[in-house]
This record gives structure tokens, sequence and C-alpha cells, in this order.
């Protein structure tokens, strides 16, 4: 048929669509959609999630309980049944292969689909957990597989395969079309097949090549075991991954060296006069983790290219102070600062502590929020215009059009995970080419700040500053409610300060708001003569900064809050951090939360109220979060549990959808990874050496459009 295959033919075979496949047809590919399946090459990399082994298909009479057991039998008896006095609901199916019986069971179910599903003498294979029941072999929720499927299986692969790959699949494609479109695909590709890695590359990591990894994980021969095959440091889940990983790194360093090309700015030379005179009227040293980033710092606003820089620092760890003196560099330059930081409330917290830091200098910040009044406000725009006016603060009020500065040559965006890539560039746009700090305290795992970060500089405030003390954190469970709230009191006696936290439910933002106002109302009660506040994202801006003032003032004791306290407030008196439904809040922003209290010279408590008696994972997590204080470690456990999109909140991190590379187990294919692409660029800096047109077309295949990843603009 063809000559030598060549990338663009093998790129051309890998966008055709799924529909063309062999097997595959219009409607077929519909209900590959609801997978994200559109191409060959989407459905090339669909791998099977098991392996079903069918010589350990079982006898139910010698079934044994314990893990991954394959049982086969036809139905006795199948239906709804009552569990106990509950009242609660359960579909029951008994299966049996004429001598022993085992009770399959699940409490959520399909009724009627199930009824017709398990209709009487029908065989099936059902597949997960034995336990002993009360005498019975049982099956709670078992995957379950029609023998149908399995005896048209037999007669595809009679070949060789003692396994049956089994295929994350949706209703209405049987596991059977699975193996056969795929057999179908895994033929087709071994004429277009071009390996996609550097030779060099998987020679010297022992890597095996493209089509080996996919037929092994496709269609695995039967020695290899069910774990080496589901394992992610398989040698060919590595090889899959190391592709991502490669022209990751590659994208993004060939992005970065292209920034370092193009982004002149203008150097702010380095002088320190500000600066000493702001240190000496601390009453406190710098962390030595503060020291060394301001002076990083100071030396990258020093040169004439811009800088673009991620400053990562637990809750508490200074970072408004690094950015306060960054901030003076420029000020001492006679050039603009604006600082961006994403609710009012914080914005109007770094305004005051500003204004009070720099009142020994002579200097003064403005700050303009969307309440700013409209008078104030032009009269702050005519100062930004006539470069006047020289530290801007305010929320992303600052974007708008507006505003103008004269000279603005340093952005400062705080907690920069708040925003979007968008309202970062706008901010940017408001200069010629200012130097960028921006700042997390959202601890992002090294895994991921290699793969997403890859193109950014970053800095890291490791250490907290010295004297900090623990904050004290307890589960409590319902039955102890009265007395923490009796010790709640005790603290709001002696003049402290207390939140009560109510997570957010994505699906309701009214319900949220229900539980904390109807909370809002109990708590005014218990805490009668302390004064107590209600403070949620609905609220106009005034009436939340009123609250928040009362609060820092102590005319309020007590803050009955939503999530929107989560970033950067700081009221040292605030000493008792309650967290209502602690299970519901992820790791990492509970330890945000939790940063809010400890701010001060008193103790400090975090109690996670969990609501009912939950499983041994919210168990396990909250206590984690008892022992532990270090964010970056929560930020690993935290990942490890939730998967990187979610622990990014998928929407706003850019962050690209990877198939095979597992930011958990992968941290060293990463780093191999960027170090060969390091090494390449270092060869051939622009990838013009005609044995790398083919990475070029490769990577230009991998990350069309997606290569905003890590854009903080
Ligand atoms: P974050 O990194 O969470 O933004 P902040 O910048 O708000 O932390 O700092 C938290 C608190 O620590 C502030 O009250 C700040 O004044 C104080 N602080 C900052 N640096 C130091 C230091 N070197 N020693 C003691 N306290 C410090
Ligand atoms: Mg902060």
């Amino acid at each position: 048929m063809s000559s030598q295959p060549s990338i663009h033919t093998f790129l051309a075979w890998l966008k055709t669509p799924a529909q063309y496949a062999k097997g595959v047809g219009p409607k077929l590919s519909a209900l590959l959609v609801k997978l994200s399946i559109h191409s060959f090459e989407d459905l090339l990399s669909h791998l099977p999630h098991r392996y079903l082994d069918r010589r350990e298909l079982v006898d139910l009479a010698k079934v044994e309980p314990g893990k991954n057991r394959n049982i086969l039998g036809k139905v006795y008896a199948a239906g709804e049944v009552r569990l106990g006095r509950s009242g609660r609901k359960a579909f029951e199916v008994v299966l049996s292969d004429g001598r022993a019986f085992v009770v399959a069971k699940w409490f959520r179910y399909h009724k009627n689909f199930w009824k017709q599903r398990f209709q009487k003498d029908k065989s099936f294979l059902l597949s997960g957990e034995v336990t002993l029941y009360r005498g019975e072999l049982q099956m709670l929720h078992p995957e379950v597989y029609q023998l149908e499927d399995i005896l048209d299986e037999e007669k595809i692969l009679e070949e060789k395969l003692g396994w049956l790959p089994v295929y994350p699949s949706t209703e209405g494609i049987r596991q059977s079309t699975w193996r056969k479109v795929m057999k179908e695909l895994l033929q087709s590709l071994a004429q277009e097949l071009v390996e996609t890695l550097p030779l060099k590359l998987s020679e010297v990591l022992k890597l095996p090549s493209l089509q080996e990894s996919l037929l092994t994980l496709h269609q695995p021969q039967a020695s290899l075991s069910n774990e080496f095959l589901l394992s992610e440091s398989n040698p060919f889940r590595q090889r899959l991954a190391m592709e991502e990983a490669f022209y990751l790194q590659l994208g993004l360093q060939l992005k970065k060296q292209g920034r370092r090309q193009e982004d002149f700015a203008e150097a702010l030379s380095i002088k320190t006069n500000l600066r000493e005179k702001l240190l000496a009227t601390l009453p406190f040293e710098l962390t030595a983790d503060q020291e060394k980033a301001s002076l990083a710092i100071n030396q990258k606003l020093g040169q004439n290219q811009a800088m673009n820089l991620l400053l990562q620092g637990d809750v508490g760890s200074g970072k408004t102070l690094v950015a306060l003196l960054a901030a003076l560099q420029a000020l001492e330059n006679q050039k603009q600062v604006a600082l961006m930081a994403p609710t009012e409330i914080l914005a109007e917290q770094h305004y005051q502590n500003f204004k009070k830091l720099l009142k020994p200098l002579s200097l003064s910040p403005e700050i303009l929020t969307s309440s700013t009044p409209t008078k104030k406000r032009q009269e702050i725009l005519a100062k930004l215009q006539e470069g006047k006016s020289l530290l801007l603060v305010g929320t992303h009020a600052l974007t708008q059009e507006d505003v103008f500065f004269k000279n603005l040559s340093l952005v400062i965006v705080d907690e920069q995970h708040r925003f979007g890539v968008r309202q970062r560039l706008s901010l940017k746009q408001k200069g010629l080419s200012p130097h960028v700090l921006v700042m997390t305290a959202t601890p992002i795992p090294r895994t991921l700040s290699l793969s997403l970060y890859g193109d950014l500089d970053f800095l890291t405030l490791r250490h907290l500053p010295k004297g900090r003390q623990p904050i004290q954190t307890r589960r409590m469970w319902e039955r102890d409610r009265p007395k923490m709230l009796s010790f709640v009191k005790s603290k709001l006696e002696q003049g402290e300060r207390a939140y009560f936290v109510f997570p957010l439910v994505e699906e309701s933002e009214k319900l949220d708001l229900k539980a904390a106002t109807q909370a809002f109302e109990e708590l005014s009660k218990t805490f009668q003569g302390f004064g107590v506040g209600l403070l949620h994202g609905r609220m106009k801006s005034e009436e939340k900064e009123s609250v928040m003032a009362d609060f820092q003032s102590g005319k309020i004791q007590v803050l009955v809050s939503t999530t929107v306290i989560e970033v950067g407030i700081d009221v040292p008196e605030a000493t008792v951090m309650v967290l209502e439904h602690a299970e519901r809040f992820g790791l990492s922003q509970i330890h945000q939360l939790r940063g809010r209290v400890g701010r001060g010279h008193q103790k400090s408590y975090c109690i996670l109220a969990a609501g009912e008696a939950k499983t041994e994972t919210a168990r396990e997590r909250l206590k984690i979060m008892e022992n532990c204080q270090d964010g970056f470690k929560i930020a690993e456990e935290d990942l490890k549990l939730r998967g990187p999109g979610d622990f990014l909140g998928t929407r706003q991190s850019g962050f690209p959808d990877f198939r095979f590379l597992n930011l958990l187990y992968h941290g060293e294919v990463l780093s191999q990874a960027r170090e060969w692409v390091l090494k390449l660029l270092q060869e051939d800096p622009n990838l013009k050496q005609p044995g790398h047109q083919m990475l070029k077309e490769l990577l230009r295949h991998r990350w069309q459009g997606k290569l905003a990843l890590a854009e903080v603009g």
C-alpha cells in the first residue's frame, strides 16, 4: 500500500474521526463522544481499566471470601428488598451455579433496568470483593458482565490471550465491542506507526516503543500479572507518560525561551534606601526565606528582562512583606506599582497595612475597588495618569478600561489562583512590559509546579516566621457540640474572637447561604452579648466591609461565614476557627482557613466539626489535619486524594488533561523529561536540525492551542 510511513501520514491517521475506525460507525461514535473519544488517537489512548483472567473463573462452591473474585452463575432470584426497619432498600440478585449461592447487593440502582437485566436463568459474571455475611457469600456493588459477552469473546480471542481487557465504558457499548474495535485499530496502527520519542531517550531510559506499549496494554500476554499491568510504574505506562511529559516540557521550555528573547522590560536599578528604612521600623527580622526571596526579586527587577515570578508560601509565611519590598524598588525609581487582590476585604487590608508601614517613609498608597465613590475614583485615576500616585492597591477593578498608568513597572497579583488568566493579563497590559510577581498560598506540590510552571521562575517561602504557635487542631463529632460551644464562649470572655465557617455546596449557593444564615441565628442566641456577625458572598461590598470592620475592632466577636474569608484575612485577636461540615472541605482549603487564626500571641484552635459519623477515609483525611501543620505536605496529601484537575480547580487552571501522565506517580518521568528537553534545546535551541523537524510537528499536534498552560502573563 503506502511506502515508508511518515510523521505527516501518521498524524493524519491519529486525527481520523473515530467513526471511521473499523466496527465503529456513526451510531457508536455518538456514544464514544460521551467518553470524550473523537479520534483514532483518543481510541488508542482509551486503555483498559482492568483485566479479567479467564483462568480464574471459579466454581461457586469453591469461592472463598476475598477481593477480585470473578464469579460465574445463573440468576436464581432477583428483586428489591427492604433492609431492616430503616426502610432503606436494596436490589438483590441471588446467583447460583446449581451447587452454591452468592448474593449480590446494590444500594444504588435503576430499578426497572435492573429488573429487566437480571431475568431468571440468565448467566452473569460478577467481579469484585466477596465477603461472608451472616453465613452467606455476599458481594456489594460488584461489576457485572453479561455472559454472552464472554462467550462472543471466546470466539474472537481464541488466540493466546489469557486476559480479557475490560474498558471503561458507557451504557450501550459492550465489552466485546471495545475488544473488537481495538483489535482492528491496533492492526491498522502497525502500518502507520512512527516512533514519537527521540530514539536516544528511549534507549538510555530503556523504554519500550510506542507500538509495544499500546499492544501490551490493550492485549496483554498471559504471562504478565494483573498488578503489573495496572501499575503506573510499569515500563509501558511509563513510556506513554514520558511522551506526554516530554512534549509538555518541550512546549514549556520553548515558551520560556521565547519570552526571554522577547520580553524586554525596563530595569529598576537596585536602590536600598527605602528598603532599609522600612526594615528598620519592623518589630521583627525577615525570615531567611523572605530575605532570600526578596534579594532574588531585587536582582530580577534590576534586569531589563521582564520578571515573571511565582512566589509561593504557606499561609502566614509573610508573602505580603516580600511583595512590599519588591514594590519599594519600583517606588524608589519613581515607577508605579499595582497590587491586585481577589476580594475587597483583602485589598482593604493590604491597603491599611501598607499605609501604616509606608507612613514613616512619607509614602502613601491608594486603593481602588468597585465600591470606591465616583469622585474619589476620578481623583485617583487622574493621579495615576500623571504619575503622582505610585502604589495602587485594589481588586479586579484595577483592570477596568479607564484605568491608565503613567509608568506601571511592576504588577503584583495576590492569591493568583483566584484569578483567571484574562484578568491577570489585562492588568499586565496596563503597562508597557511590566515585571510580574504572582503570589499563592495554596502550596503547589513539586510535581505539579514542575509541569504547570515549568516555564516560570518560582520562589518558595518554606518556613514560617519564628515564634508562631502551632494551631491546635481537633476533630469533633456532633455529640460534643455543647462542650465545643462552651469552650468557644470561654475564649470570647477573654476578649478573643472566633470564626464559624460553612463549606461551599457546589450545586447550590443558596443552600450554603441557608446553612450559614440558620447557624447565624442559632449562634446569635448561644453567644448573646458577644456580638455575632454574618458574612457571605452575596452581600454588598459595603455590608461585607462593615461586618469585617466590626470583627476587626471587636464590636462583634463571632463571625459566621461561608468560605469567603478563605484568603488572607488577618485579625490577630481571632483564636478559634470552627469548620462546620469539615469533611466537605478540601485539605488545603482547611489549611488555608486554619491560617486565619494563630496570628497573634494567644494559643489558637481549629475545630473540625464533622457532621454525621463518617467513612474511614473522611476520618483519615481529617486526622491528617490534626497532625500536620505543613501546607506542602497537606497539599501532597490533598493531591493524592483528589487528583490534579480538582486540586487546582480545573476551570481556571488551564491545566492540560493528561491521559497517561499521573503526577502522583510520574514525578521521576517528569524530571527526566525536563532534563532531556533542556539538553536538547541546548544543542538546538530552535529545533532547526533536520532530525528535529518531527519533534516540532508532534509538539504542534500535542499542544495546539493548549499552551496557555501557566500563562501568568
Ligand atoms: P501570607 O504569606 O499568608 O500572605 P502575611 O504576609 O499576611 O502572610 O503575613 C502574616 C503575618 O506575619 C502578618 O501579620 C505579618 O506582619 C507577619 N510577618 C511577616 N513577616 C514576618 C517576620 N519575618 N516575622 C514575624 N512576623 C512576620
Ligand atoms: Mg497573603
